[in-house]
């Protein structure tokens, strides 16, 4: 038993010690990603339920490294955080995202949208990382709505990322905010009346058990029900099947985005997977 034991600690130790290893590996190797342009954007369609219009996408970074192949946002993203390079990625994701929006908001819709996700750290970061990306939006002839900001609702709780006045300052200059994963975090309801918010995002983790599950189903309509009275838009992400979509839409959803409608595509992919959507 007692060999067992020790087996047994070796084994988690060293399962402990590659997963240490991979990511001192990937902190290293992020540091050159953006200086070798191994990043780019995938595009996600989210569609109006109530219109069926295609005028928002959300953008995933994507990381294609030349020996580690594509390496997941959900495994990059918390080491780029940890090891202090999320603003740089930040800045080249919105960077990248802006000038998409202005190319489809010519080429697509003059209304066109670009959802694009914020890390903690990024809202958290000194005034000037913000200024700066409300400087360069200046200096486009391009709307603040032309991007939406999604964040997670921790930060909303977070004095130290003073919430309401960055809100405010990106809300004056006309960008979007939405609370991404709602529902997954310290969600409490009554402290999102305080904030200058414009989508509340339902988390995937209840929409996949929206068929199967009577309390997802509640939680989703309560979330739906919520918003409308607080007047903010609701996206449902993750939605993988007619059944969800049927519920979601009369439950008064507002927006929806997953694998039924599309997967995330590049950017050179994009119109296409649109006008598959529309003809549906
Ligand atoms: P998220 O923001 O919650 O994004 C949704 C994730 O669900 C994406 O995974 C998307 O590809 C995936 N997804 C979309 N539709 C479906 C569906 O129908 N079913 C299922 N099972 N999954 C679906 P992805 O692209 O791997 O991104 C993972 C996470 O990485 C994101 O979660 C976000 O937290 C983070 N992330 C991605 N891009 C960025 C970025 O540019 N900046 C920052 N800070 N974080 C990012
Ligand atoms: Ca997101
Ligand atoms: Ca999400
Ligand atoms: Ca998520």
């Amino acid at each position: 038993a007692k060999d067992r034991g020790r087996n047994r600690t070796s084994y988690f130790s060293r399962d402990l010690e590659a997963a240490t290893e991979q990511r001192v590996r990937i902190a290293r190797e992020l540091r050159s990603a953006l200086a070798d342009s191994q990043f780019s954007l995938h595009y996600q369609p989210i569609i109006d339920l109530r219109s069926g219009v295609l005028r928002k996408v959300e953008a995933l970074i994507r990381w294609q490294h030349p020996t580690l192949g594509q390496v997941s946002p959900a495994e990059f993203i918390p080491v780029a955080e940890q090891a202090g390079l999320i603003n740089e990625i930040g800045d080249w994701v919105f960077e990248t995202a802006l000038t998409q929006a202005a190319q489809w908001r010519r080429s697509l819709h003059p209304e066109f949208q670009i959802t694009l996700n914020v890390s903690p750290a990024q809202f958290r970061a000194e005034d000037a990382y913000l200024a700066r990306w409300l400087q360069r939006l200046r200096a486009e002839p391009l709307p603040g709505r032309a991007l939406v900001l999604e964040i997670t609702e921790g930060l909303l709780l977070d004095a130290s990322a003073s919430p309401e006045q960055r809100l405010e300052l990106l809300r004056e200059a006309g960008l979007q905010v939405s609370i991404d994963d709602f529902g997954t975090g310290y969600s409490s309801l009554s402290y999102l009346h305080r904030y200058a918010i414009d989508y509340v995002k339902i988390d995937q983790s209840f929409v996949s058990g929206l068929e199967r599950d009577p309390r997802a189903l509640a939680l989703c309509k309560a979330i739906i029900a919520m918003s409308h009275a607080l007047g903010f838009q609701v996206v449902a992400e993750g939605v993988e099947t007619g059944g969800q979509l049927a519920l979601l839409e009369s439950s008064g959803c507002d927006f929806a985005q997953g694998y039924y409608f599309g997967r995330p595509v590049p950017a050179a992919d994009l119109p296409d997977s649109l006008g598959r959507i529309e003809q549906r």
